[in-house]
């Protein structure tokens, strides 16, 4: 394939030989105007274009269509997100997903589970939409059994060290190599240096699911902010997160933020309203808006994809595209320890994207994953 580098900007030919990048060549000129950079890796997504992980509903014919829809936006990795609910829905989503692995390339797209609670902050604010009659504090028992349907599948764990029990259940799964998030919290700033001691180290989207009201000097983001062992997943799409504040971690861990969309999957569908499972009447703009139809205020949820974060970030300046393009694929995988095969490099594995950019939307022309061709625009 042929086009502009994403981030030198130099006109390249990319070859592969099976799944690995064998070749980059620079070449005089293209026979058309595409980019081509690393394909996108979401950490965090509980749904897509009317489908959603944690719906009683939902059976492994979802689980590949979410992958097909995800790989129309450029993802060539993602972590389903299953968030709080009954130990039977936890169970009956995880092995949903799990049953998804036998085909192939969905094997392949699908890095992980993602398990966001249910062993989060009761409060309400920082325990978001996550519904509170089933968060609980941590339990060993209870997620080894989860991790034993997953057959080991479970690789990044939300949870908020406000509990007792919070330290030496971090610590234990960082030691079987599951990566550990804070999030939904109202952790003391001494619980965070806790879980970070104990080996958390990512900050599930920062600045989201917290209180209105915080105190202005001692508080969780600050702590969060200020610890060099977290890194920070935040969700730039325009809504759940002002342009200032977006400046402000951006400037503050530079090359340690990650974009995710959390996507819900109210995401990539026509405005309108409609009944969330967990959100009850919600209603979606024109530009893409998901909020509570009763109180227009509060957000319900993201309904963007990752590729919509990017050209966000993008468009209004807040970054390079080639930066915002690197928190979305490099960066994610950087952050869960597993970056070494991945990027727009010879000898990396072929996860790729290739788009135009057209009056600053940017068109996915054709996702490829391991090698692969996965989707082609028509
Ligand atoms: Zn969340």
């Amino acid at each position: 394939m042929e086009g502009l580098h994403y981030k030198s900007l130099k006109t390249i030919r990319v070859d592969i030989e099976q799944d690995i990048i064998s070749n980059i060549a620079e070449i005089k000129s293209s026979k058309n105007n595409y980019w081509i950079a690393p394909g996108l890796v979401d950490l965090q997504v509980n749904g897509f274009r009317g489908k959603d992980f944690n719906q009683e509903d939902t059976n492994i014919e979802d689980v590949e269509l979410i992958t097909k829809y995800l790989w129309e936006t450029g993802v060539t990795t993602y972590f389903p997100t299953l968030i709080t609910n009954s130990d039977a829905n936890i169970r009956h989503s995880i092995k949903n997903i799990v049953h998804a692995f036998k085909e192939k390339s969905i094997k392949e797209t699908i890095g992980g589970i993602h398990l966001e609670g249910p062993f989060l902050s009761k409060e309400n604010g920082p325990r978001g939409a996550h519904p509170l009659e089933f968060i609980q504090a941590p339990n060993w028992d209870l997620f080894c059994k989860w991790q034993e349907i997953a057959e080991g599948k479970i690789k990044m764990i939300t949870l908020s060290p406000e509990w007792l029990a919070s330290t030496a259940f971090i610590s234990k799964c960082v030691d079987r190599g599951v990566v550990v998030a804070i999030g939904h919290t109202a952790a003391s700033p001494a619980q965070i240096q806790e879980a970070v001691a104990a080996g958390a180290s990512i900050s599930t989207h920062l600045g989201n699911a917290t209180h209105a009201m915080l105190p202005r000097h001692s508080n969780y983001i600050w702590e969060q902010l200020a610890s060099e062992g977290l890194w920070s997943t935040i969700i730039a799409d325009g809504f759940h997160l002002p342009d200032s504040l977006l400046k402000v971690l951006l400037k503050v861990k530079p090359e340690m933020t990650v974009l995710v969309s959390d996507a819900t999957k109210f995401a990539g569908m026509k405005p309108g309203r409609y009944h969330s499972h967990i959100g009850g009447d919600i209603e979606l703009d024109q530009q893409g808006r998901l909020f509570m139809k009763d109180s227009p205020d509060f957000l319900a949820g993201s309904a963007k994809s990752l590729l919509d974060c990017i050209e966000n970030l993008s468009n209004r300046q807040i970054t390079s595209l080639a930066k915002a393009i690197d928190m979305a694929s490099i960066k994610a995988l950087e952050a869960i320890k597993a970056r070494p095969s991945f990027g727009l490099e010879i000898g990396k594995k072929a996860d790729l994207m290739v788009f135009e950019q057209v009056e600053g939307k940017i068109n996915i022309v054709q996702t490829i994953k391991a090698g692969k061709i996965v989707y082609s625009r028509t």
